[in-house]
């Protein structure tokens, strides 16, 4: 086996290498760091097929990669070594960036090696898991929290009859019919495109392919391709409400993960040639910013009540739905946001073996209001993604707040903040609390 580390001058990462003045500590000496890290994040995709989220790096990197073939326990020793080099305190480099570059590669390398320790069988808590893996302590919330939120939704969904089957029925009133699908969705993410590139610079090669797929556990996907391309995947399982569309759109599209995939690669991997962003460990402390910043991209685009008003005048004419029924299902949809922490309880209970499946599921139906085949779709994502779930609530939680200080109410300048967000190396430490 190749010496994976032996060559990192452990010198250059130290604050003062000789007596008098302090030397300032030298940048490129994270250079060699970056590239065993890609090595070792290429190497877990060879244990966990859904690890490696998206890879646009080097060949060089995946073929050293692949004659390594290492197993777990080795991926896991040569990081822990490269986190020993790195250290525990950042040292004083003169460019901010580069300091969150360090604590990057310093994080991203201990959630790989707790990655590496369950793959090798250890089992940790949800909450263990979750700070683990995405440097993040979701909060506790009980029973009579969500129980609370259903009782405002029992008077937004008035009649007769049991609230979920009230709520299902609802949503079926706002389901685009299947033939209008690709027109509404297309409509979505022009218009988040637009909105988004009114603030943020994109290159001018930047596309994405759009596919319709089935028996996937999640709803949609952006497999982020390099070059600035995004292919994103929409699964076609069950009927899609129209609301979806601005959510998908601006998830998958604008502002969300195709730009702030494309936003990285030019400013760090192009821009600076700091090859460890090209690699996207799914199970890291970078999903909480890209979920996060995904989710709250709906907000970006769409502030305050210009959703709601593009939904009604322009997306819910567009699929044939009753325009009237816009503003009632914007304030259903909010509670349902705030019941979305709901998934993360069920996770923790039956990752925790509190629940088993069937508890689980019925969980689902009681506070997510499911019906039963789209509850057990939801286990299966948790089965496959297990504490994943925090990213997308906790994790638009924590930019929210972040971009909000950043910005206050000015919102143009919560969009600066947002776009120096999504070309940054930012991970959850660097945001602060929601
Ligand atoms: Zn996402």
């Amino acid at each position: 086996m190749r010496a994976l580390i032996r060559c990192i001058p452990l010198a250059a990462l130290s604050v003062a290498c000789s007596p008098g003045a302090p030397e300032a500590p030298d940048p490129a000496a994270l250079d060699p760091i970056a590239r065993e890290y890609v090595v070792l994040a290429l190497s877990m995709g060879h244990h966990d097929p859904a690890y490696v989220d998206a890879y646009y790096g080097p060949d060089s990197l995946k073929a050293v990669a692949d004659a390594d073939s290492l197993p777990v326990a080795a991926i896991r020793a040569a990081a822990d070594s490269l986190i020993a080099i790195l250290g525990d305190t950042v040292p004083a480099y003169t460019d901010t960036l580069v300091q969150m570059r360090h604590r990057y590669l310093r994080t991203q390398l201990g959630s790989m090696v707790a990655r590496a320790r369950m793959l090798a069988g250890e089992t940790l808590s949800f909450d263990e898991e979750a700070k683990a893996l995405y440097d993040a302590e979701p909060p506790h919330l009980s029973d009579a929290h969500f129980d609370s939120l259903l009782a405002v939704l029992d008077t937004l969904v008035p009649g007769a009859g049991p609230l979920a089957a009230r709520y299902q029925a609802f949503r079926g009133r706002v389901e685009i019919p299947p033939a209008l699908v690709d027109t509404v969705f297309k409509t979505a993410i022009a218009a988040c495109r637009a909105r988004t590139l009114a603030h943020i610079a994109l290159p001018a090669s930047e596309r994405f392919d759009l596919e319709y797929v089935t028996g996937t556990s999640w709803n949609a996907y952006n497999w982020y391709q390099g070059n600035d391309h995004s292919l994103i995947q929409v699964n076609l399982d069950f009927p899609i409400a129209v609301d979806r569309a601005i959510d998908l759109a601006c998830h998958e599209g604008y502002p969300g993960h195709h730009v702030y995939n494309a936003s990285l690669e030019e400013a760090l991997v192009k821009g600076r040639g700091w090859v460890e962003v090209s690699v996207y460990p799914l199970f890291s402390p970078q999903s909480l910013i890209a979920e996060g910043s995904a989710n709250y991209g709906i907000e970006m685009a769409f502030p305050g009540a210009a959703r709601t008003a593009f939904e009604r005048d322009s997306l819910f004419p567009l699929a044939g739905l009753d325009p009237a029924l816009a503003e009632q299902n914007a304030a259903v949809r909010d509670v349902m946001t705030a019941l979305n922490y709901a998934r993360n309880e069920v996770a923790r209970r039956y990752l925790d073996g509190v629940v088993d499946s069937a508890g689980a599921v019925a969980a689902m139906e009681r506070y997510w209001l499911q019906a039963p085949d789209a509850a057990a779709k939801t286990l299966r994502f948790i089965q496959q993604y297990r504490s994943y779930v925090i990213n997308y609530n906790l994790g638009r939680d924590m930019v929210a707040a972040w971009v909000e200080r950043q910005g206050g109410e000015d919102p143009d300048a919560r969009w600066r903040a947002f776009a120096t967000l999504l070309a940054s190396p930012r991970l959850p430490g660097d945001l602060g609390g929601p």
